[in-house]
């Protein structure tokens, strides 16, 4: 649906992308995600068709962006980052307002409009002016205002920024909703809101694409990704070395000194051994050793080590 081929763009002799190319499936959610100033927005941009590519092509369900303008923006709808509002206009009247600027009138603007309020939630205060708005119905507004058309393709940039967790919720229920039937991309530096709602993970990083997959391969990355974490006092660090050198289970442990008081094993199973098992034969040592122990789970990975791990070489700080 979304085919991003080869793209740079250079703002003077500013080169803010670099070569970029990606695609968006429809029923696909895409987390596009880097540190600031790696190019998200300027590539959202010329997505959008708001600015112009330097090198490269960019088309939508088929349609250049460039040589076909109109065809390709009635595919998309886009929520810029702040995004302006008409604040002398009730909530109704702004998107109505829309719905006509997208072609609407009549019976059929009332349908399109009706259905962004309530897939948006926005009936309590339909009628409100939207100068006198919270910043969460206004952060709606502005959504509605994007899907009035029904878009089969989204582009929403930081679209959960400023909301409090129960509407940074509702809102990513709707992103996941709505991705089921569309070609979403969303541009976040919250990276749990990657894994709550991407399929995919493009990384950039200083204009280059650094990582192209799926939020599972993203973490696989981390260094605590499929194994167990067991963290103990001092005085038994010896002891829980003695006795996990002893499993055949394990492929490697690393050791972090997380306090004066504490270490952390990270231990890894070799690959025919499973992370849940291995936790099984810690904890039947753990009882019969009577160790008294600060945590032990199963370690995930995380989203922001393997972040950090692929951008802070070539970290840009704006
Ligand atoms: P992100 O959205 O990832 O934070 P941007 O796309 O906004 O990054 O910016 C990428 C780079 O391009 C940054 O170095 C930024 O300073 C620069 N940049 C963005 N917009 C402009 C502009 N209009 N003129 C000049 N440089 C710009």
């Amino acid at each position: 649906m979304i085919k991003v081929n080869n793209v740079s763009k250079w703002y003077g002799r500013k080169h803010a992308v670099d070569g970029v190319s990606f695609e968006v499936k429809k029923g696909e959610v895409l987390g596009f995600i880097g540190p600031n100033g790696a190019g998200k927005s300027t590539t959202m941009r010329m997505i959008t068709g708001f600015i112009p590519i330097s090198v490269g092509t960019i088309t939508i369900g088929g349609n250049d962006v460039e040589s076909s303008p109109i065809q390709a923006k009635k595919l998309v709808g886009y929520l810029p980052e702040n995004a302006p509002l008409y604040d002398n206009k009730t909530v109704l009247e702004f998107l109505r307002f829309t719905a006509e600027l997208r072609g609407f009138d009549g019976s059929e603007r009332e349908k399109r409009v009706q259905k962004a309020i309530d897939r948006c939630f926005l009936e309590p205060v339909k009628n409100q002016s939207i100068d006198t708005l919270s910043k969460g119905y206004r952060h709606r507004t502005a959504f509605a205002q994007a899907i009035i058309h029904d878009p089969e393709v989204l582009i929403l940039d930081e679209p959960t920024d400023g909301l409090d967790p129960n509407q940074k919720r509702e809102v990513r229920n709707l992103i996941k909703e709505m991705g089921k039937e569309k070609a979403i991309i969303i541009s976040t530096h919250i990276l749990e809101e990657v894994e709550a709602v991407a399929d995919r993970v493009v990384l950039i990083s200083g204009g280059h694409k650094v990582f192209d997959g799926t939020p599972e391969e993203f973490k696989s990355k981390s260094r605590e990704y499929d194994t167990v974490r067991l963290t103990v006092g001092n005085s038994e660090q010896k002891d829980v070395k003695e006795a996990l050198d002893k499993l055949d289970s394990i492929q490697s442990i690393s050791v972090d000194d997380i306090d004066s008081e504490h270490v952390r094993f990270i231990i890894k199973p070799k690959p025919t051994a499973t992370r849940e098992k291995l936790r099984d034969s810690i904890a039947d040592i753990i009882k019969a050793e009577q160790w008294s122990i600060k945590e032990f789970c199963l370690g995930k990975g995380q989203l922001d080590e393997v972040f950090c791990q692929i951008t802070q070489p070539k970290r840009e700080e704006n």
